[in-house]
């Protein structure tokens, strides 16, 4: 048996995310780039950012791409560009970085939480279809559902590709449609990630009105510091967007809209340009370490004989004993692009613990879901509320997984996790 105590292997240590590999394959082009922009002296808005620009419209298929200096800012840029503000609502996750609902809150709007699809852990489509339903009341003269309770009218949805794998668009976007509603995607974990509608596979940052994607160095398309970006085919939405990251200047000194200041680094679009071109090559390595992750579970699941599942296969969020596994799963209709690859299990912070004393890195997104954080009490939700959401942030736990990350690193994760199972 392999796992007999005399062949197993040494102790090692695997990080949940090394980005130096990756950062050495190209640090000759990069420090190029980045030099280019030190003999300019183009800091800000520099000819790269333009450039910039121009690659990410075309990657994603989008008519328009806007940079700015966050995922965060790309998300509250893009949400009043589609026509959110003050005292609207938006319906979104509570399965998500902070950022997303933070968003939401920071341009006077307040978010709307409904729970996840247990499968997938995105937005459930059921569930904002329930709220829209049993919570709201069409408002013919307005033509946005208002929110009965606190009669706030709502005005979007922003679905997050948590994970890197597309949230249910076709659904969403259809829900969207019969109640007036715009949809922001918040992409952020997801640039690359494919969603077939009508037979037809379509990138990220055009599956809504918009989309935000967040350059933050652990993302599918990392730089060295912050930036992010908004793609749209809207014209409108485009140049609100232009106007909002400049301190809402159409034109210099011109202040026309209270903004931002949300320019992208010039250096951050230099390093990006070099990083670019390598993303399919990242996506379907990514990809196939998370396929050398399943296969090797199973197989350690079944000499162990440990129960082992993938999440398709499962009605319930959750594994509700000691002795099982959830795999991560891809939707029918969607490209995962595993920016994390996350599995379930009951005891999840047991785990971590012994796979922390084994030299493994690990990381739980997220712990709490947003609407039981202390920053959303004044939203007046309660324990219970999300219970998919709030079952699924106690058994998720995210395995180390970068595009460099060998087999040998693998099998030693997986061979410390299914001796911890084995253990219960
Ligand atoms: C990273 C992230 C953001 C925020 O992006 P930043 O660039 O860090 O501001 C927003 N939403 C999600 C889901 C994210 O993962």
């Amino acid at each position: 048996m392999i796992l007999h105590k005399g062949v197993l292997q040494a102790k090692m240590n695997v990080p949940f995310l090394d980005l130096k590999p990756g950062y050495e394959k190209l640090r000759s082009g990069i420090d190029e780039a980045m030099g280019a922009v030190f003999d300019q002296c183009n800091f800000v808005l520099g000819e790269p950012v333009r450039a910039l620009e121009e690659q990410c419209a075309a990657y994603c298929g989008a008519k328009h791409a806007i940079s700015v200096a966050s995922g965060t800012d790309a998300i509250r840029i893009a949400l009043r560009g589609c026509g959110a503000g003050k005292g609207h609502g938006v319906i979104t996750s509570p399965l998500t970085f902070v950022a997303t609902a933070e968003a939401v809150n920071s341009i006077g709007a307040r978010p709307f939480f409904c729970d996840i699809d247990p499968v997938t852990a995105n937005l459930s489509p059921a569930a904002v279809l329930d709220f829209l339903e049993n919570q709201c009341m069409r408002d013919n003269s307005s033509g946005f559902p208002v929110h009965k309770q606190t009669n706030i009218p709502i005005k979007g949805i922003i679905p997050v590709h948590l994970y890197g794998q597309c949230a249910d668009m076709g659904a969403l976007n259809r829900i969207a449609r019969d109640w007036n509603l715009f949809v922001l995607e918040d992409a952020a974990q997801a640039f690359g990630a494919e969603y077939a509608t009508d037979g037809k596979s379509v990138k990220t940052g055009c599956l809504g009105k918009a989309a935000a994607f967040s350059f933050y160095p652990s993302k599918n398309l990392g730089g060295a510091g912050d930036s992010g970006m908004i793609t749209t085919d809207d014209d409108s939405v485009a140049k609100i967007c232009r106007v909002l990251r400049v301190h809402g200047a159409p034109t210099a000194y011109d202040f026309v809209e209270s903004g931002y200041n949300s320019r992208m680094d010039t250096l951050q679009a230099a390093v990006l340009l070099v990083k670019l071109p390598h993303i399919d090559e990242w996506l379907t390595a990514r990809r196939e370490k998370a396929a050398f992750y399943s296969r090797l579970f199973r197989e350690y699941a079944l000499k162990l004989d440990v129960p082992v599942f993938e999440a398709s296969e499962l009605s319930v969020p959750a594994p509700e004993q000691g002795k099982f596994l959830v795999l991560p799963s891809e939707a029918e209709n969607c490209r995962h692009t595993f920016n994390s690859f996350n599995i379930r299990v009951q005891d999840r912070d047991g785990m971590i613990a012994s796979l922390g004393g084994q030299g493994v890195g690990t990381n739980v997104y997220y712990p709490k879901p947003l609407h039981l954080n202390k920053v959303f009490d004044f939203l007046g939700y309660a324990a219970g509320d999300m219970p998919v959401s709030e079952k699924m942030c106690s058994v998720i736990c995210a395995m180390p997984m970068f595009p460099e990350i060998t087999e040998e690193q693998q099998r030693y994760v997986v061979e410390k996790v299914m001796e911890f199972l084995k253990a219960q």
